[in-house]
């Protein structure tokens, strides 16, 4: 790296090798014929999407996925050739554009594959989707998937490359509503092997992926666990292989003072010293994604806990030290210190929420430096990367 990244004190680091040992290890769990579609949508869960889909496909991943057309044209830009699907919705007047770039796109109504038949000259690959009981986006009947079927026989330009469905609920211990969609998808699996042939089938995402092996058809769409995460709290028990976590969130002290008993900290100043007291200010706030309701959590500084005192600001907070330390002392949000263990779980879980929207919610605003161990490979920075 000749020139520096980034120049504020707040980053994420990824760890590729953990990434790349999810996958792999899932690779090793799963029938080699199950094909694994590394689900990169969101930014890969704002783990960095170009660097995760790389290490995705070098770990065992072939096919990617995100959740709309311009996730997949930015893929594309950086020079991803593996074969990408659109999971969401896409307009059917873009349907050139995912031609253009060779993107798979998503078909779950019939009118809008009549409108995007009138559109375009080259072929389009689609994957099929049926709504086996979650209700967002699918066919929802056997008789839709027929007419859809039909319509498609009769024109040589949609090439139905995929047929697949999304369970709600597979990271419940109880498998009732999953044995009721998977008896859905069944049928129109089988409605389509005596109608057609469709090379990929899926119906699993990570929880499905890890419990039901030999459920999946033909592949699979891995998300969380890839980047070490469990699928939910209770799934944590009977994960079939550890999995790796490999994101963490640190920043630096940017300023250190001595305050007296009775004087107050931050906006409203709801804090009040009861003694004299050693307060860090950190350069991270509520527009990188650290919500202002982790006010009164903690911290790690020096392989300790450390409480945020008073409200978190937009772009700082405080934190009162146990003792004085230096400006440029590392403070760690997400991750490991010494001993101590701040989780993306233990985030998640003070917010009332899942993991999965923890590290998707650290802004733009924090750069992405890869890691290879202790060793710095790539960094990420949106704010700059325009510039170069
Ligand atoms: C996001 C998404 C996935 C990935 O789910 P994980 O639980 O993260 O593995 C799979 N399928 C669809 C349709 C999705 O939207």
């Amino acid at each position: 790296m000749t020139k520096p990244q980034f120049y504020r004190d707040t980053w994420v680091e990824v760890q590729l090798q953990d990434i790349y040992e999810n996958v792999q290890s899932m690779r090793q769990y799963l029938d080699p014929s199950v094909k694994i579609i590394g689900v990169v949508k969101a930014n890969a869960y704002g783990h960095g999407d170009v660097q995760v889909a790389k290490t995705a496909l070098k770990a065992g991943a072939s096919i990617l996925a995100v959740a709309f057309l311009d996730e997949a044209i930015s893929l594309r830009k950086s020079g991803i050739e593996a074969p990408i699907l659109v999971l969401g919705a896409t307009h059917s007047e873009d349907a050139n554009i995912a031609i253009k770039y060779n993107i798979s796109v998503t078909v779950y109504e019939k009118k809008w594959l009549e409108e995007v038949v009138g559109n375009i000259t080259d072929p389009l690959s689609v994957h099929i989707k049926y709504d086996t009981g979650m209700n967002r986006l699918g066919l929802k009947t056997i008789d839709e998937l027929r007419t859809v079927l039909d319509f498609v026989k009769e024109v040589s330009s949609i090439k139905v490359e995929g047929l697949y469905t999304h369970f709600s609920s597979a990271d419940e211990i109880d498998t009732t509503y999953t044995e009721f969609q998977y008896e859905n998808f069944i049928e129109a699996v089988e409605y389509c092997r005596n109608s057609t042939n469709i090379p990929i089938v899926h119906c699993g995402n990570s929880a499905t992926g890890l419990r039901f092996p030999t459920r999946l058809f033909n592949a699979v769409r891995l998300g969380i666990a890839m980047y070490g995460l469990s699928p939910s709290e209770e799934m944590k028990e009977i994960l079939p292989f550890p999995l790796k976590g490999a994101f963490s969130l640190h920043s630096r002290l940017s300023h250190v003072k001595k305050i007296h008993a009775g004087e107050k900290v931050s906006y409203g100043a709801t804090y009040t010293a009861t003694e004299d007291e050693w307060i860090g200010t950190v350069p991270i706030g509520y527009a990188d994604g650290w919500s202002r309701s982790l006010s009164m959590r903690e911290v790690l500084v020096d392989g300790r806990r450390t409480p945020i005192i008073g409200r978190i600001c937009m772009d700082q907070l405080m934190i009162r030290l146990p003792q004085k330390f230096e400006v440029g002392t590392k403070v760690t949000l997400i991750g490991k210190q010494d001993d101590e263990y701040i989780s993306v779980d233990e985030v998640a879980s003070a917010l009332g929420t899942i993991n999965y929207e923890i590290t998707c919610m650290i802004s733009y605003r924090v750069p992405r430096v890869f890691m290879d161990g202790e060793n710095m490979i790539e960094v990420m920075n949106p704010l700059l990367h325009h510039f170069d």
